[in-house]
């Protein structure tokens, strides 16, 4: 990104001599003022979602408890039994939502100790590789055994990874059948980060969405399948790690996301 700036110059007697031009690269600036807008978005959500989600969390217990008690009272009723399994099942996705937006508040204090990032994405993927194998997803991984140790909690980050592997995963599942569907995880240090790359074979994403993926319920995969949540969540995680994660993406060449943390210190973790 560049700015440019054209003024006259002139003489002290108030002569044009010639032009002044400045050629100014505001990229850093430009994406600064980026990541603050995102960060703003997403505090005054966290403002509005711990007022409210305590409210709705109890009416939403109640509902889910007496289509409880009623379900157990239906004998042999199959029908009504299957509608009252559809209530309470709702109300859990309800407070499943409730709940990530939660997440945005940075009430809940994090305990953060010292972890070690390959740990995390390894343990990520055995809880999802099952589910890669069946839609014929390969994982490919190129993990640095040298990476320094970062601080962290580790629950929080494997929300993070979660979250990416799984929109990988479903955006890879929407390709034609015979496709190439590869997932790369790469991580390695970085002067002083640790950095993770997670590249997918998708369709990747479109121009004017890549802008929006950030933001809380931006979604391309209809009311059933997403919230709209897993991405702007992952921010603020990441951004909470003193991280920064961004998006790469050329339509038709897949979905590139890079994250970088702060390393705790220079030394791996297994030395
Ligand atoms: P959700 O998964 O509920 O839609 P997210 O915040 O996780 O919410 O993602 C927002 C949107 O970003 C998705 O609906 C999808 O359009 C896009 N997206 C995220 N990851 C990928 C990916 N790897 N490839 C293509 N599109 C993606």
């Amino acid at each position: 990104m560049l700015n440019l700036a054209i003024a006259p110059l002139v003489t002290k007697e108030g002569a044009r001599i010639g032009r002044l031009v400045i050629f100014d690269d505001v990229t850093e600036r430009e994406d600064l003022e980026r990541r603050l807008v995102q960060a703003d978005k997403l505090s005054s959500i966290g403002l509005l979602a711990a007022g409210v989600a305590h409210e709705v969390n109890t009416p939403l217990a109640v509902i889910s408890t007496y289509a409880q008690m009623l379900a157990k009272q239906l004998h042999g009723d199959e029908t009504k039994s299957k509608l009252l399994d559809k209530i309470a099942k709702q109300t859990f996705r309800a407070s499943e939502i409730v709940n990530s937006l939660l997440n945005f508040s940075r009430t809940s204090s994090t305990a953060f100790e010292p972890l070690d990032l390959n740990k995390v994405i390894r343990e990520t993927i055995s809880l999802l590789e099952h589910q890669f194998e069946k839609f014929g997803i390969g994982i490919e991984t190129e993990l640095d055994e040298e990476l320094p140790a970062m601080r962290g909690n580790a629950g929080k980050l494997q929300q993070v990874f979660l979250n990416l592997l799984l929109n990988a995963r479903d955006a890879m599942t929407d390709l034609p059948a015979g496709d190439r569907r590869v997932l790369r995880l790469t991580t390695a240090a970085d002067g002083l980060g640790v950095r993770v790359e997670i590249r997918d074979s998708g369709p990747g994403i479109a121009r004017d969405h890549l802008a929006r993926i950030f933001d809380p319920f931006f979604t391309t995969k209809g009311a059933r399948r997403g919230t709209g949540l897993g991405l702007s969540v992952s921010y603020g995680i990441v951004e909470e790690h003193s991280g920064v994660i961004e998006a790469e993406s050329n339509p038709g060449e897949g979905a590139t996301f890079r994250l970088e943390f702060p390393a705790a210190s220079r030394k791996p973790v297994n030395a």
